[in-house]
């Protein structure tokens, strides 16, 4: 349900609707907005009477069921878009941002070059996997802790912000001291202990479709971090499985749009894992970006042939700094349409 209060209302008309809504049993999720308050109630089966009632109580405007079985993440919640902010870099917010990176973190060496190399093409934030889930347990898995503090390095030394991935709900807790925003793999998508244990880690969240996954069991994965008390989730198109052979996966590109009248929530693009062949890329990101993405994660290596994962679809560091600056003429019509007012004042 949704309580959204007239404007202005007090303190005490706001505090006793919370005060009904746990009467009726429920539980006030959330309260947001300073001139107009909505509450946010997770109400379980019929709350038709509970609805009747606290539309009748003073200060209330409209008492809503939401009728997605998504709720907090639903449109029908918050029709805004939401920003989340990872470390300074706002997601989903007027700028579009690029994440880069290689699919594993592998040494030293190898993710100082990378992170260097991308702040100077214009990346925002620096990925690259610690904690490695792949399909035959016989290749490389990541160096663990050891990667996660050659991530911190490279933050150091640029200034970029990480990405990691966070494979189980074991490692919440180390992950999370050395990441800035949290990734779930696709393969995780449905982990339900590890998404419940997000809720609590203090960190941004970019949830990646599991690669059979509908958008809505994306958006109920995502309703779950949220449910368990984080909002911050970043949600991430990284193709699905098809009986296309051609390409790793088919890049569903028409999960931006689709996304974008479900969710408030930022939605990204991994066009790397998509195509699983460099080749593809730039125009992979182009559509990203004429869709309406709210940024591209893409898998970069200072030598793709030497990487210890997903070296066919990395691109090169050179290669990489080409594609951001053809980006360019298309990111200006994004902005454009991103914010049109700004625009016509101009
Ligand atoms: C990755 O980002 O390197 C990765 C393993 O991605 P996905 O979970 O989308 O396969
Ligand atoms: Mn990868």
């Amino acid at each position: 349900m949704i309580i959204s209060m007239r404007p202005h209302a007090t303190r005490e008309e706001i505090d006793h609707v919370c005060e009904r809504i746990r009467e009726f049993g429920y539980k006030v999720h959330s309260i947001e907005g300073e001139e107009r308050v909505v509450i946010g109630v997770v109400g379980i089966g019929d709350v038709t009477p509970a609805l009747e009632s606290l539309e009748a109580t003073p200060g209330v405007e409209r008492a809503m069921a939401i009728s997605a079985p998504y709720k907090f993440v639903s449109k029908e919640f918050k029709p805004e878009r939401t920003a989340v902010k990872v470390n300074g870099v706002a997601i989903g917010g007027d700028e579009f941002i690029t994440i880069a990176g290689p699919c594993s973190v592998e040494s030293e060496k190898q993710i100082m070059e990378t992170a260097e190399g991308v702040a100077a093409a214009g990346a925002k934030m620096l990925r690259g996997g610690a904690f490695k889930p792949r399909t035959s347990p016989y290749d490389f898995q990541g160096l663990e802790l050891e990667g996660l503090k050659l991530l911190r390095k490279a933050k150091e030394a640029t200034g970029l912000a990480i990405l990691t991935e966070v494979m189980s709900d074991r490692d919440v807790e180390m992950v999370a001291e050395y990441a800035d925003c949290m990734q779930v793999g696709a393969r995780n998508m449905q982990n339900f202990a590890l998404l419940k244990s997000l809720g609590g880690c203090g960190r941004p969240v970019m949830l990646k479709r599991g690669m059979s996954a509908t958008l809505k069991e994306l958006l109920m994965s995502a309703e779950y971090v949220v449910a368990h008390g984080n909002p911050n989730v970043i949600l991430c198109e990284r193709g699905i499985r098809t009986f296309e052979t051609y390409t790793r996966n088919t890049y569903d590109i028409a999960a931006v749009p689709s996304l974008n009248e479900l969710t408030h929530l930022p939605v990204m693009l991994d066009p790397s894992h998509a195509a699983g062949k460099r080749s593809l890329i730039p125009a992979l990101c182009r559509a990203g970006v004429a869709v309406g993405a709210d940024g591209l994660v893409l898998e970069v290596h200072p030598c793709p042939e030497k990487a210890f994962s997903d070296g066919a679809q990395s691109l090169k560091l050179t290669d990489f700094a080409q594609l951001m600056r053809d980006l360019q003429p298309y990111l200006r019509l994004w902005k454009e349409a991103r914010t049109p007012l700004a625009h016509a004042v101009a």
